[in-house]
């Protein structure tokens, strides 16, 4: 599941007979909204496209059985994180012992006893919803709440790859906030933090739509996925969230650039192609923030992405700057 996505949990009910996938969803009815596939590959269809939290899978069905589904789900990233249970007429240490192997969490027997699968399924819902907590946790930072460098990490080089592929333009901008050295010495630390927090927030608003992805990459700098989003796009951007600092209007008493605390930014925006790698897509934007830094502060620079030369098809031009 994305890690922005809240909701009700999704059971998803695998077995040829009609009459046990009617048991079994009336009994967890109140509990999770029920899909339901009478075979094994449509099942598996299914998960794909709706990631249940749960999964109850008959071992006995014809075609593919209920090992091969498991093992087939296991194996692909896209449905690897719901929980199994085998739903089962064998209760034979053999069977449940292979039920296990194949990646399930547990093992129900038919006939089935309308209390134990509930409490079993709640047992289970529970840990999913625990486990989808504590995963959305690590992708967050703790001072300011947005995501940290680890899920931009992650987004970014996914991102790179899915933009190469459908051959369309990608941006990136990094923040960092000006002379806030200088900042934590005038005001203090805990008010540091709190600018750190309302500079977050900011940023956040700033990224209305929905694929953007706002991230604190150290102490002071931030770093913004921009899917879809060409050069004009991107500096569109820049100008608009650079605006939005101004007009916070946080007071910085000795900044040397500003009466309010502002920020600088580097920018990039590319359609990846097969060389681009996510370190350098980075870098680039880090270089367009360098350049922002010394020609003054309080504005953005933009990494032009050189075209490859015609004439000298080895050569690997420098890239160039321009203003905004
Ligand atoms: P520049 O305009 O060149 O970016 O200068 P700067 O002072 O912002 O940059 P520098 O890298 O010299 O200092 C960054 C400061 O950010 C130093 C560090 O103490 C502070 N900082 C980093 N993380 C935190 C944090 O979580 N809370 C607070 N209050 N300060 C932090
Ligand atoms: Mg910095
Ligand atoms: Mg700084």
């Amino acid at each position: 599941m994305p890690d922005n996505e809240p909701g009700l949990a999704t059971i998803l009910i695998v077995d040829d007979n009609p009459d046990i996938i009617r048991l079994l969803s009336s009994l967890l009815a109140d509990k999770a909204e029920i899909l339901f596939a009478t075979n094994g590959q449509a099942g598996i269809t299914i998960a794909k496209k709706r990631r249940p939290d749960l999964i109850l899978l008959d071992i006995q069905m014809p075609e593919m059985d209920g090992f091969a589904v498991c093992r087939a789900l296991k194996s692909d990233p896209d449905t690897r994180d719901g929980s199994i249970i085998f739903v089962t007429a064998g209760d034979d240490d053999a069977s449940e012992l292979m039920a296990l192997e194949a990646g399930a969490v547990d093992f129900i027997a038919k006939p089935l006893r309308p209390a134990i699968v509930r409490a079993r399924v709640e047992t289970h819902l529970t840990l999913q919803r625990q486990a989808r907590e504590m995963k959305k946790l690590a992708h967050r930072d703790g001072l300011t709440g947005i995501f940290n460098r680890r899920y931009f990490d992650e987004q970014i080089s996914t991102e790179v790859m899915r933009h190469r592929r459908q051959n369309l333009p990608l941006g990136l901008m990094l923040v960092d906030v000006d002379h806030f050295k200088m900042y934590n010495d005038t005001v203090g630390h805990l008010e540091g933090d709190a600018c750190l927090q309302k500079v977050a927030a900011t940023l956040s608003a700033a990224a209305r739509r929905p694929a953007e992805i706002v991230a604190r990459y150290g102490g002071e700098e931030f770093a913004i996925i921009l899917p879809g989003s060409d050069m004009p796009d991107t500096e569109k951007f820049g100008d608009w969230v650079l605006q939005n600092i101004r007009e916070l209007a946080l007071p910085h008493p000795n900044s040397p650039t500003s009466t309010a605390v502002t920020i600088s930014a580097g920018l990039v925006s590319c359609i990846p192609d097969p060389h681009l790698t996510p370190e350098l897509m980075i870098a680039r934007a880090d270089q367009a923030l360098y350049k922002a830094k010394s020609q003054g502060r309080n504005r953005f620079q933009t990494y032009h992405v050189p075209e490859p030369r015609v004439d000298r098809p080895h050569a690997v031009p420098a890239g160039s700057f321009a203003s905004p």
